[in-house]
């Protein structure tokens, strides 16, 4: 019996926040496009929360509006971040980043990813040019001379000019395809939760490195914060485990008690930390985006701003293509967009790297290092305001 086989222009991989925004993003353009996705339809619809709450830059808000999913989402799912301070230690000193010096009312955005995902999902859903194949897996993929093609765990078969992988930094279309990675295993998990504080946070974030382990607090509704650990895989079990009121004892301990007591108000989510970085973002027909590109620690909160910006980069390219009657799926257009993608990601990748490695780091050395860079940071205007515009979508 001959499997089905459905012809389509584009096929992507994944309908995560980058596979729904990119799919968005081409909608007008008259490109046929299939998603397949392996959760459910209702799950796309009303995915589950899962602790990850997303800091969006301005540039990031920018194309959500474009895209007409920002309004969608409810006044009460967006926390502005009004300042930022990074903390070494049990030190009192702290690196600030100042709404007021950038010159706008906030940093950035908090965001759940369930929340992005919703909304996401419900701006490509109208579009009859755009198929949604949801609870369904990939698990065969490929190229030929004209096309990429995937197969699915029913047995269908998709045919496409250009296969698109959006299947997350672990991306089993990307190794299907053969294309390498450079990955860093940082042998630790992060443990995200909701926690309800006894004073106010003042909308500001905060980054705490502590002996090899980080807490980033983030503002959310009424003195509520998504706390985000990070431990050594070792030690993830016990603080998953742990009574929840120890576990929160611990978190408030962590972090000097600034926010006096701390209450944990949702259960807590483990995301092991891999960074991932694609060699390259293409292939003869075929391309990788988000998180299946480039997944970055998430300690610098840069993995998901990125992914968007690397999803516009690719929808430019493809409408410049067929404005110009040009094969959307050339390898000079693909080219393109990994070049611009990679010179946005590389500094960034290798940036937060280089400081998580830093920061966690137990040695003489690295202590000393980490004390005098955040000092130099905060005297340094231009260093400052090079992050901030960063953030905000300004030059400094
Ligand atoms: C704790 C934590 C905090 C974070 N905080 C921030 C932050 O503050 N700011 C920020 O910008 N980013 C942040 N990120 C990163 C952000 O969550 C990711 O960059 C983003 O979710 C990646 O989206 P994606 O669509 O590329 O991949 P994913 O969200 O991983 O989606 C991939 C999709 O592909 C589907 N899929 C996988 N394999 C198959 C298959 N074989 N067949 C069919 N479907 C498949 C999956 O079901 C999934 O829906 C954070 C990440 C973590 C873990």
């Amino acid at each position: 019996m001959t499997s089905p086989l459905h012809k389509a222009d584009i096929v992507i991989v994944g309908a995560g926040p980058a596979g729904l925004c990119l799919a968005r993003n081409l909608a007008e353009t008259g490109l046929s496009i299939v998603l397949v996705e392996k959760q459910s339809e209702a799950q796309l619809a009303d995915p589950d929360y899962d602790g990850r709450e997303t800091a969006l830059t301005h540039s990031s808000r920018r194309i959500l509006i474009e895209l007409g999913m920002w309004d969608d989402l409810a006044p009460d799912e967006i926390f502005p971040i009004k300042d930022a301070r990074v903390l070494n230690g049990s030190s009192d000193y702290s690196l600030h980043f100042d709404h007021r010096e950038a010159g706008v009312d906030n940093l950035g955005f908090l965001v759940a990813n369930a929340n992005i995902r919703r909304v996401a999902y419900k701006a490509v859903a109208p579009f009859e040019t755009i198929t949604i194949r949801s609870g369904r897996t990939v698990v065969d993929a490929g190229t030929a001379a004209d096309h990429g093609w995937v197969e699915l765990d029913d047995g269908s078969r998709i045919e496409a000019g250009l296969l698109i992988a959006a299947d997350s930094r672990f991306s089993p279309t990307r190794e299907m395809l053969g294309l390498a990675i450079d990955k860093i295993d940082f042998d630790r998990v992060c443990i995200v939760s909701k926690m309800a504080l006894e004073r106010p946070h003042d909308a500001t974030a905060y980054e705490c490195f502590r002996n090899d382990e980080t807490l980033a607090i983030l503002p959310l509704h009424d003195d509520h914060v998504s706390a985000v650990l990070t431990v050594k895989t070792q030690n993830s079990r016990a603080m998953l485990d742990a009574d929840p009121a120890r576990f929160a004892a611990e978190i408030s301990d962590q972090f000097g008690h600034r926010f006096g007591a701390m209450k944990l108000v949702s259960d807590r989510f483990s995301y092991p930390l891999f960074a991932t970085f694609a060699k390259s973002f293409h292939k003869h027909r075929f391309a990788v985006v988000g998180d299946a590109a480039v997944g970055m620690n998430p300690g610098t909160a840069h993995g998901f701003n990125l992914g968007l910006l690397g999803t516009d980069i690719l929808a430019q390219q493809i409408k410049q293509a067929r404005a110009s009657g040009l094969d959307f799926a050339s390898r000079t257009v693909l080219a393109k967009y990994t070049d611009a993608h990679r010179r946005n990601c590389l500094p960034l990748y290798h940036g937060t790297n280089f400081l998580i490695q830093l920061y966690t780091n137990q040695s003489a050395p690295a202590k000393v290092a980490r004390h005098m860079m955040l000092r130099a940071a905060n005297k340094i205007v231009p260093v400052r305001k090079l992050i901030m515009s960063t953030l905000t979508d300004r030059r400094a």
